[in-house]
């Protein structure tokens, strides 16, 4: 295939929504490096049970003013049906044209009283009072969602979600390319034939990934494990062997035809910035 007949792949960078000024000002500045990379969209995500509603509005606000697409994520929590009409209408007046639709988690401290809403649910609210208004995106799980009944039944689910109206799908992040491949296939065989775009989770520090991934339900293969095991608390060296290995994930997914990659920045420009310059995908000039 010639360099003009390839299709060229989704870019797109998730943020979290800073707590402090001082974070919102260090978010601007790579935001606007991370730019340059020429990302089809951002993300920024929502915190549990709206916890960051504000949060994820001002930043989002922020971003479409400096003219960048954005997509806010979205969950339930526990608002009622008025008050995510409001916030859906507030964004459709930002200019925002693209939702990340979610269950979410329940937030910590919280008793049985909040009941969550599934996101084929959320996704199925907003296509009925916003209809054809924004595109949703959903997400998907390769290595399977911690809660589902099983393999078979998180892929139903996920077809539910996107005949609801979701046109895409981000997955959780993984590190073991054959996860992914599998499920995408399983995906087919279910008759999902929308793309699915596989989560990117850049490694920094070994020790909170480790442990956000034992609650995600997310596998660190062995040989990583040890390999950054070895490099102990060298921040330099964890992030160069981290570099290497999630750069090499990129290719292989990419060489197996993944339709993009979706980047768990954490808020950083490197290493994803250094991931993407390795992949070779953008020309900075
Ligand atoms: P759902 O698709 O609703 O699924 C939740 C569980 O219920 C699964 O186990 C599924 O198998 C099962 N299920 C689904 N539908 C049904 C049904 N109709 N009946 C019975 N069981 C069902 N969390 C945040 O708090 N904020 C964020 O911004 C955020 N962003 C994320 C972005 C991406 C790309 C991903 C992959 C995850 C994100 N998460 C975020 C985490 C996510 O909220 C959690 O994984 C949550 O537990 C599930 O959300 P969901 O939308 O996948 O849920």
């Amino acid at each position: 295939m010639s360099d003009e007949e390839q299709t060229p792949i989704r870019l797109s960078f998730e943020f979290f929504p800073p707590k402090t000024d001082n974070g919102r000002e260090k978010l601007k500045s790579v935001r606007q490096e991370l730019n340059k990379l020429n990302p089809d969209f951002f993300s920024v995500t929502y915190g549990a049970g709206g916890s960051t509603r504000d949060n994820t509005k001002g930043i989002v606000k922020a971003m479409k003013d400096e003219g960048m697409s954005v997509a806010p994520h979205l969950s339930f929590g526990g608002d009622d049906e008025d008050s995510m009409v409001e916030l859906l209408a507030e964004y459709k007046e930002y200019g925002v044209n693209r939702i990340v639709a979610l269950r979410g988690d329940m937030p910590s401290g919280v008793g049985g009283g909040l009941q969550l809403v599934y996101a084929n649910e959320l996704v199925a609210f907003i296509e009925k009072h916003f209809p054809g208004q924004f595109e949703l995106e959903v997400a998907a799980y390769p290595e399977i969602h911690p809660e589902a009944p099983s393999y078979v039944e998180d892929i139903r689910f996920l077809k539910q979600k996107l005949d609801a109206g979701a046109s895409s799908a981000i997955t959780q992040y993984f590190f073991n390319p054959d996860a992914y491949f599998y499920f995408i296939d399983e995906c087919a065989k279910e008759g999902i034939d929308k793309p699915i775009y596989p989560g990117i989770m850049p490694i920094t520090n070994y020790r909170n990934l480790a442990r956000f991934s034992d609650n995600c339900g997310a596998e660190i293969p062995r040989w990583i494990r040890k390999r950054l095991e070895s490099c102990g608390d060298n921040v330099e060296s964890i992030t160069a062997t981290g570099t290497e290995i999630v750069t090499e994930l990129c290719e292989t997914l990419l060489d197996g035809g993944a339709p993009g990659l979706h980047f768990y920045t954490m808020n950083q420009i490197e290493p994803t910035s250094t991931i993407i310059n390795n992949l070779d995908l953008v020309d900075l000039e």
